[in-house]
Protein backbone atom coordinates (compact mmCIF):
# COMPACT_ATOMS: atom_id res chain seq x y z
CA UNK A 1 0.00 0.00 0.00
CA UNK A 2 1.50 3.67 -1.34
CA UNK A 3 0.84 6.36 1.87
CA UNK A 4 0.55 9.76 0.43
CA UNK A 5 1.66 11.93 3.10
CA UNK A 6 1.89 14.77 0.75
CA UNK A 7 -1.72 16.15 1.50
CA UNK A 8 -4.79 16.37 -0.18
CA UNK A 9 -4.27 17.69 -3.75
CA UNK A 10 -5.74 20.95 -4.91
CA UNK A 11 -8.15 20.84 -7.97
CA UNK A 12 -6.75 20.98 -11.03
CA UNK A 13 -7.09 23.40 -14.07
CA UNK A 14 -8.13 21.76 -17.09
CA UNK A 15 -7.05 23.57 -19.59
CA UNK A 16 -9.04 24.57 -22.64
CA UNK A 17 -7.69 25.44 -26.19
CA UNK A 18 -7.71 28.65 -25.11
CA UNK A 19 -6.58 28.74 -21.64
CA UNK A 20 -3.67 26.06 -22.10
CA UNK A 21 -1.17 29.09 -22.89
CA UNK A 22 -2.25 30.47 -19.82
CA UNK A 23 -1.54 27.56 -17.66
CA UNK A 24 2.05 26.97 -19.19
CA UNK A 25 2.67 30.43 -18.75
CA UNK A 26 2.18 29.69 -15.15
CA UNK A 27 4.81 26.47 -15.13
CA UNK A 28 7.60 28.79 -16.41
CA UNK A 29 6.61 31.50 -13.69
CA UNK A 30 4.92 33.93 -16.15
CA UNK A 31 1.19 35.83 -15.80
CA UNK A 32 0.39 35.61 -19.13
CA UNK A 33 -2.37 38.68 -20.32
CA UNK A 34 -3.96 39.18 -23.79
CA UNK A 35 -4.30 42.52 -25.15
CA UNK A 36 -6.62 43.23 -27.92
CA UNK A 37 -4.94 44.41 -31.44
CA UNK A 38 -7.94 46.22 -32.43
CA UNK A 39 -9.04 48.30 -29.62
CA UNK A 40 -5.77 47.77 -26.79
CA UNK A 41 -8.25 46.27 -23.92
CA UNK A 42 -6.31 44.11 -21.83
CA UNK A 43 -8.31 40.53 -21.42
CA UNK A 44 -7.91 38.37 -18.75
CA UNK A 45 -9.48 35.60 -17.83
CA UNK A 46 -7.78 33.92 -20.98
CA UNK A 47 -10.59 34.32 -24.10
CA UNK A 48 -11.23 33.58 -27.39
CA UNK A 49 -12.44 37.17 -28.56
CA UNK A 50 -12.08 40.75 -26.61
CA UNK A 51 -14.56 41.68 -24.41
CA UNK A 52 -14.77 45.31 -25.61
CA UNK A 53 -15.02 44.78 -29.06
CA UNK A 54 -15.51 41.48 -30.01
CA UNK A 55 -12.30 41.10 -31.83
CA UNK A 56 -10.30 37.66 -32.02
CA UNK A 57 -7.37 39.58 -33.39
CA UNK A 58 -5.82 39.18 -29.45
CA UNK A 59 -1.74 38.47 -28.49
CA UNK A 60 -0.19 37.49 -25.60
CA UNK A 61 1.97 38.92 -23.14
CA UNK A 62 3.68 38.63 -19.79
CA UNK A 63 2.63 40.67 -16.87
CA UNK A 64 4.42 42.67 -14.47
CA UNK A 65 3.00 40.92 -11.81
CA UNK A 66 2.86 43.85 -9.62
CA UNK A 67 -0.31 45.29 -8.31
CA UNK A 68 -2.08 46.69 -5.15
CA UNK A 69 -5.13 44.80 -3.72
CA UNK A 70 -8.16 46.10 -4.77
CA UNK A 71 -10.30 44.23 -2.27
CA UNK A 72 -9.70 40.62 0.23
CA UNK A 73 -11.49 38.02 2.57
CA UNK A 74 -10.12 35.90 4.80
CA UNK A 75 -11.74 32.06 4.48
CA UNK A 76 -12.20 30.62 8.24
CA UNK A 77 -13.96 27.31 7.03
CA UNK A 78 -12.56 24.25 5.48
CA UNK A 79 -13.84 24.53 1.56
CA UNK A 80 -11.41 22.15 0.61
CA UNK A 81 -8.82 19.71 2.49
CA UNK A 82 -6.05 21.12 0.09
CA UNK A 83 -7.47 24.63 1.73
CA UNK A 84 -6.59 24.29 5.25
CA UNK A 85 -7.70 27.64 6.70
CA UNK A 86 -7.36 30.76 7.60
CA UNK A 87 -6.06 31.88 4.28
CA UNK A 88 -6.45 35.07 2.27
CA UNK A 89 -8.06 35.05 -1.18
CA UNK A 90 -7.16 38.65 -2.78
CA UNK A 91 -8.64 40.20 -5.64
CA UNK A 92 -5.14 42.36 -7.14
CA UNK A 93 -5.36 44.83 -9.83
CA UNK A 94 -2.60 44.56 -11.68
CA UNK A 95 -0.14 47.21 -13.27
CA UNK A 96 -2.20 46.33 -17.33
CA UNK A 97 -5.49 46.74 -15.88
CA UNK A 98 -6.96 43.47 -15.11
CA UNK A 99 -8.17 42.45 -11.51
CA UNK A 100 -7.10 39.18 -10.56
CA UNK A 101 -8.01 36.14 -8.10
CA UNK A 102 -5.67 34.44 -6.43
CA UNK A 103 -4.31 33.08 -2.70
CA UNK A 104 -1.89 35.31 -0.30
CA UNK A 105 1.47 34.06 0.24
CA UNK A 106 1.63 33.45 4.19
CA UNK A 107 5.26 32.12 4.66
CA UNK A 108 4.25 33.25 8.65
CA UNK A 109 0.77 31.97 8.14
CA UNK A 110 -0.67 35.46 9.66
CA UNK A 111 0.13 38.13 6.48
CA UNK A 112 -3.75 38.48 6.01
CA UNK A 113 -3.48 40.67 9.41
CA UNK A 114 -1.14 42.96 7.96
CA UNK A 115 -3.89 43.41 4.54
CA UNK A 116 -4.90 46.76 3.41
CA UNK A 117 -6.87 48.46 0.43
CA UNK A 118 -4.18 49.48 -1.85
CA UNK A 119 -1.29 47.60 -0.39
CA UNK A 120 1.24 46.81 -3.11
CA UNK A 121 1.55 43.20 -3.98
CA UNK A 122 3.79 41.36 -6.58
CA UNK A 123 3.52 38.08 -8.20
CA UNK A 124 4.99 34.63 -6.09
CA UNK A 125 4.19 31.18 -7.40
CA UNK A 126 2.67 27.97 -5.57
CA UNK A 127 4.49 24.69 -6.75
CA UNK A 128 2.86 22.52 -3.63
CA UNK A 129 1.45 20.39 -6.98
CA UNK A 130 3.71 19.14 -9.43
CA UNK A 131 2.04 19.30 -12.22
CA UNK A 132 0.96 22.96 -12.21
CA UNK A 133 2.17 26.13 -10.91
CA UNK A 134 -0.16 28.48 -9.49
CA UNK A 135 -0.28 32.69 -9.32
CA UNK A 136 0.20 33.38 -5.80
CA UNK A 137 0.54 37.16 -4.69
CA UNK A 138 3.00 38.34 -1.86
CA UNK A 139 2.75 41.83 0.07
CA UNK A 140 5.74 43.82 -1.76
CA UNK A 141 7.35 45.20 0.74
CA UNK A 142 10.10 47.31 -1.17
CA UNK A 143 6.96 48.99 -3.28
CA UNK A 144 7.07 52.83 -2.58
CA UNK A 145 3.44 54.72 -1.69
CA UNK A 146 3.91 56.39 -4.47
CA UNK A 147 3.84 52.92 -7.12
ZN1 LIG B 1 -10.87 44.84 -28.55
Amino acid sequence: MVIDESGPMRPLPLPTDDSAPYWEAMNRHELLLQRCLDCDRVVYLPAPMCDECQSFNLEHFVSSGRGHVYSWTVVHNMGHPAFVPPYAVLLVEVEEGPRILAQLAAPNGDEWERLEVGMPVRIAWDESEPEQTFAIFEIDSDASDAA
